[in-house]
């Protein structure tokens, strides 16, 4: 692994930084006051990508992406992490699942996707199915020559934006020796297709404005075209293509504690008390020291897995690693800033509460800390026959 950026990776970031401080931060007091994104601020948002030559950077140059690699889009991903989650979701990125589009969905979904034309959304979690992705209740029957699809599906988040949802529900079981299990395909659903709703989700604490949603299917009809790889194939899509995008949350708590950081370090350097500036006490002092350390160590894991995954090593510990230590470093660091700032911290004239409540979902979403704890140690154990 080269640790040093080229000219052109330096410029991605500086470019990043800038939008992101420029177009996104101006907003985040607004979004976290109301709760929502103003349309006409996630219109421009957009515009503003596409004119940069960034949305849809995460997809390849013949299906007109920026052709990032791993490593680059990580680069992206850790900048965006600094700003709302809310706003920045219009720096649009598209599912990359979608490069599994084949024939007329590339027409209908792929390309307009990477053009910022339809924006997408990916559906897996259920009420009784979240860690346990195979315990999926949402199914898919055939009926003549369509599908229906019946069922819920529950904390989806962007689909009060989403043009088109990716959906994984189950289309039949096989018995093997440890049981039952299901058979997953994934569908490519319309909005205001028939007998599919999208409702408001719950409330969350973190990343206000960052809406999540339900999705309920009541006799959906869906055709054959609208199947995204093979039937039954679900989770070969979903491995082939879903499994780097955990290195987000990382890359993204790696950019929010660099934000934080900077604000403890100068409120440590400016604060008096007893006389003297907080951070000359060794009690806060040795704390700064502390999270910049798991910052440095947080980003080299993830950039590590973004390059194992350009060089085509596996990464799946790498990644999970990456995910599980970032985000566990995002809730340390916000906690320690708030800390710092003492009283001051927890009231909203500065965005110190924000960062801490929002950490709290990095260590939940995308697989939570426990489960990516059981990928590296599984990775592990299981050549060794435990
Ligand atoms: C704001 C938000 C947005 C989201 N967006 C999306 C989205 O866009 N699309 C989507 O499909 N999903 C989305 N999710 C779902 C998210 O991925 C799940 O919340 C997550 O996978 C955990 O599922 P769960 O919440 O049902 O918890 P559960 O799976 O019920 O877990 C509860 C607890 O049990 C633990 N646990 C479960 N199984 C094990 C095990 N085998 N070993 C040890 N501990 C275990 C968990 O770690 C957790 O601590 C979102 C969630 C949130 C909160």
């Amino acid at each position: 692994m080269n640790f040093g950026l080229t000219d052109e990776q330096e410029m991605i970031v500086s470019t990043v930084r800038s939008f992101v401080e420029n177009e996104i931060y101006p907003h985040e007091a607004e979004v976290e006051r109301s709760g929502e994104v103003p349309p006409e601020v996630a219109k421009a948002i957009k515009q503003k990508t596409i004119d940069l030559g960034f949305y849809a950077c995460n997809f390849p140059e013949e299906v007109g992406g920026a052709g990032l690699n791993h490593l680059e889009f990580a680069l992206v991903e850790r900048e965006l992490g600094r700003g709302s989650m809310a706003l920045n979701h219009f720096f649009g990125r598209p599912q990359n699942i979608l490069m599994a589009c084949e024939g007329e969905q590339r027409e209908r979904y792929l390309l307009p996707a990477v053009r910022g034309e339809r924006m997408d959304a990916l559906a897996m979690t259920e009420p009784g199915a979240g860690s346990d992705v195979r315990g999926m209740t949402c199914s898919a029957r055939r009926d003549g020559g369509d599908w229906v699809l019946n069922g819920t599906k529950h904390f989806i988040s962007g689909a009060d934006h989403a043009d088109f949802i990716i959906v994984f529900v189950a289309t039949g079981e096989d018995d093997t020796p440890r049981g039952p299990k299901k058979r997953i395909t994934t569908f490519l659903v319309d909005r205001g297709t028939p007998g599919f709703t999208i409702r408001d989700g719950y409330k969350s604490v973190s990343h206000r404005g960052y809406k999540n949603c339900i999705l309920d299917f009541d006799d959906c009809r869906l055709s054959d075209a609208q199947v995204l790889g093979e039937v039954d194939g679900g989770f070969a899509v979903m491995n082939e293509w879903l499994y780097a995008t955990r290195i987000t949350v990382a890359t993204m708590s790696v950019g929010r504690a660099r934000r934080c950081f900077d604000y403890a370090l100068n409120y440590a350097a400016e604060r008096k008390q007893f006389g003297q500036q907080i951070g000359k006490f060794q009690g806060v002092s040795f704390q700064i020291a502390d999270m910049i350390t798991e910052i440095d160590a947080a980003d080299l894991l993830t950039l590590n897995a973004a390059w194992r995954l350009d060089q085509g090593l596996p990464a799946n510990r790498e990644i999970a690693s990456a995910k599980v230590y970032a985000s566990e470093m995002l809730a340390r660091v916000t906690d320690a800033t708030l800390q710092i700032y003492g009283g001051m911290g927890l009231m909203d004239d500065f965005p110190i509460e924000r960062f801490w409540r929002d950490a709290r979902v990095e260590r939940i979403w995308d697989g939570t800390s426990e489960i990516q704890r059981h990928i590296i140690s599984r990775d592990l154990l299981r050549p060794l026959g435990a």
